[in-house]
């Protein structure tokens, strides 16, 4: 496996097997990689002939006062784990080579940006999409390997793909979580043992949810947000749901009359457990 740090270099080695008719899978990560980023890994390299990551702590999708200086870096640990799970290229490039001085282009996918996520991380998505385009002119792969984790972050650059009419499949990845339903993050070195115990509980009251529109057959979508605000409340007082929404997993639309509607439901939260920020959601058939 090797490192590219520069631009012109990974440009050329994925000329080259575009060239010779080789199949590229990319896989774009800020690091610190656990079992859900080695998924996408080797879920690439099931489907590809070469397989390249990026490991770029992306300071344009960090909001003043967040956790950009604090983010979890450790390359040689997220070396070893790339290679063993079958990455060819990890392109780690350096900040100034993606922004260097008057750096002046971004690109954002309007409305969808500003919706759940946008709403508490205004900037976020546009710092995602303008980082994901650059990946994709630099590394220019067949197929895109993005974590339904981030369902929203899946949904943006779905969207942006199609409006650009950029060239990628976009593979989207079933989350991956530990044993007692916590959705693996790299945010999760956070957390203490205890509070890790206790985040089960956003994994459960999702499940619950889902429970509560598709068996429960509940109609009014305030009450399953209402009972799983309570059920949050209840059982960890030391967590705090900044937001539940029950949308499309499109438009991201708010479901409002779940009786009739046939497609597929996301409910996504993002809450504090202490003083981590976590999101999570599940995705299913109405
Ligand atoms: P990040 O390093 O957090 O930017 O994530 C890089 C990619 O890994 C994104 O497409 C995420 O959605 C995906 N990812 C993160 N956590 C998980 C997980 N638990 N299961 C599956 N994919 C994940």
């Amino acid at each position: 496996m090797k490192i590219i740090k520069e631009i012109s270099a990974m440009q050329s080695i994925s000329e080259y097997y575009r060239r010779i008719g080789k199949k590229i899978g990319f896989v774009p990560t800020m690091g610190f990689l656990h079992e859900g980023h080695l998924s996408l890994i080797i879920k690439a390299k099931d489907e590809c002939d070469i397989v390249f990551t990026s490991i770029f702590v992306n300071p344009t999708q960090f909001l003043p006062g967040e956790d950009f200086k604090d983010y979890p870096r450790d390359f040689l640990r997220d070396y070893h784990l790339c290679k063993s799970s079958g990455c060819d290229y990890v392109f780690y490039p350096d900040a100034d080579t993606m922004f260097p001085e008057n750096y002046f282009t971004y690109v954002n996918v309007n409305v969808l940006s500003d919706k759940l996520e946008g709403m508490f991380r205004p900037g976020h998505f546009k710092g995602v999409t303008t980082i994901v385009l650059k990946l994709l002119n630099i590394t220019k792969p067949h197929n895109i390997y993005l974590g339904q984790k981030d369902a929203q972050q899946a949904a943006v650059l779905k969207k942006m793909i199609l409006d650009l009419n950029i060239d990628v499949n976009l593979r989207i990845c079933d989350t991956v979580r530990e044993e007692n339903g916590l959705a693996m993050s790299s945010r999760n070195m956070y957390l203490s043992k205890d509070e890790k115990d206790k985040a089960s509980v956003f994994n459960f009251v999702l499940n619950e949810a889902k429970k509560m529109i598709l068996e429960d057959k509940i109609e009014d979508m305030n009450v399953v947000k209402q009972s799983v605000k309570n059920i949050i409340e209840t059982k960890t007082p030391e967590s705090s749901l900044q937001y539940i929404a029950i949308t499309d997993n499109n438009l991201l639309e708010d479901i409002k009359d779940i009786k009739n509607y046939n497609g597929e439901v996301l409910i996504s939260l993002a809450a504090y457990m202490g003083k981590t920020r976590l999101i999570d959601n599940i995705l299913f058939k109405k």
